[in-house]
């Protein structure tokens, strides 16, 4: 069983289900990559930033994909960054759905992930201009 489905596995209706898709089964590469509702997340990140979505076939592979990316530009560190971002979004929409009853669609997750990097960007002297609306023509402005 899953380290992630065994720390609670009370919380969820149905222990072994995703809580974000109830499909399949709650597993690390199914919540992180597969699931249809976090897939919807990476279309749009590797959309905005115009790289290919490789559908890789699980986090390590994802992971080892993001990591090993040639775009050294602020594309680049964005979809590097999106990336880290969109894992704790998820995560945190998970957590939100199984503790506190509290359901947000794709979309909020999403521009969640993109306020957690524009944050850091903003806030950073040296990445100031490296922002996501900059980048994306996005409408975040904070
Ligand atoms: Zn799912």
């Amino acid at each position: 069983m899953e380290v992630l489905q065994r720390r609670c596995p009370d919380y969820t209706l149905f222990p072994s289900r995703c809580i974000l898709c109830f499909n399949d089964c709650e597993t690390i590469d199914h919540l992180f990559v597969s699931c249809p509702f976090v897939c919807r997340i990476w279309l749009e990140m590797t959309k905005e930033l115009e790289i290919p979505w490789c559908n890789p076939v699980d986090l390590k592979t994802w992971l080892e994909q993001v990591s090993m990316t040639s775009h050294g530009d602020k594309r680049g560190t964005l979809f590097r960054a999106g990336t880290i971002a969109i894992l704790w979004a998820v995560w945190m929409e998970r957590n939100h759905r199984i503790f506190a009853d509290k359901t947000n669609q794709w979309e909020e997750v999403w521009d969640f992930a993109k306020r957690c990097v524009a944050s850091v960007t903003y806030g950073h002297k040296a990445l100031k201009a490296w922002s996501w609306s900059h980048l994306c023509g996005g409408t975040y402005n904070s």
